[in-house]
């Protein structure tokens, strides 16, 4: 009888310890850019929950019971950061104060390589995955979290995060390549929304957003009609909606200005897991982050040059 109950306690034990062994670290993101990030460099040993899907905003995102739900079961936290997700500030910081780690994947970027723009006084600019340069910055962010949560496959995270960041950089020269196309004086981008600032900086194109940085208060008649007459002064062929804005300012402004609609941009979001694009000869996912920046690029070669 007594070894019988050593040989099942011994089990238990060989069981817990195995299941501790095989046990996924349990990651949480918001933005889809975000959560793209952290599958790529977790792999097999990260399980990662995305609480926005295509086409959410995130300036305007509140938890829902389910994300607090997963929160809660969560080992470690990763968010954009810069005030992207600006409704969801007091939770982050109410499971810091749990014990549970939270990440900003923008922490370490270079703050001078941030842009502070005249309108957001004060603040960065948070759009930052718009220049894949800046975006690869924030990879080290997510090796060394996840290496601190999962000592035993660290040299897998740091591994997965060079090859990430290969690829990011394979990706700002194919945008360099292909947004030389358009030419100079026809580099204007407008949109719905300030998102598109970094990718102005990356490929030299002005930008100029209806709504300003955040989506927080709507475009009002004076933008739109401001908006109109930069239009016809500079002869801008067309203009973009966005996959997590309204696009009825945009709408209305095409009407008026007879500039066409090129397109709708991903820009807070990315788009739809699973549906294949082909351009320049090779396909992409609009649900990848790689394959959301080539849906944009394409749209805006091909609706400016
Ligand atoms: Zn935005």
């Amino acid at each position: 009888m007594r070894k019988t109950i050593q040989t099942v306690i011994f089990s238990v034990l060989v069981a817990v310890f195995a299941g501790q062994m095989s046990a996924k670290v349990n990651a949480v993101a918001t933005t889809t850019m975000v959560a793209d990030m952290v599958r790529d460099i977790g792999g097999e040993n990260v399980e990662v929950i995305g609480f926005m899907g295509p086409g959410v905003d995130p300036h305007l995102y509140k938890a829902t019971s389910k994300d607090l739900k997963n929160l809660k079961n969560a080992d470690v936290v990763f968010y954009s950061g810069l005030h992207l997700e600006g409704r969801l500030a007091d939770v982050f910081t109410r499971m810091g104060r749990r014990g549970i780690k939270v990440y900003a994947v923008t922490e370490d970027i270079d703050r001078e390589s941030l842009l502070e723009p005249a309108e957001f006084a004060g603040h960065y600019d948070p759009h930052v995955w718009f220049h894949p340069m800046l975006w690869a910055e924030g990879i080290q962010t997510v090796v060394e979290a996840l290496a601190e949560e999962d000592p035993e496959n660290a040299a897998e995270y740091q591994r997965n995060g060079v090859e990430l960041a290969a690829s990011y950089e394979a990706l700002h020269a194919w945008a360099l390549l292909k947004t030389a196309e358009v030419p100079e004086e026809r580099r204007i981008l407008i949109t719905s929304h300030d998102a598109f600032n970094y990718f102005g900086e990356a490929y030299g194109f002005q930008v100029v957003g209806v709504q300003g940085i955040s989506t927080v208060s709507e475009a009002g008649l004076a933008d739109i009609v401001r908006m109109v007459d930069f239009i016809r002064e500079k002869k801008v062929p067309a203009i973009f909606i966005e996959s997590s804005v309204s696009p009825a300012a945009i709408e209305r402004i095409s009407k008026d200005s007879g500039a066409t609609i090129g397109g709708e941009l991903f820009s807070d979001a990315m788009g739809t897991p699973g549906v294949i694009h082909s351009y320049d000869g090779e396909e992409y996912d609009e649900g990848t982050y790689i394959g959301m920046v080539k849906n944009n690029v394409r749209l805006i070669v091909e609706a400016l040059k």
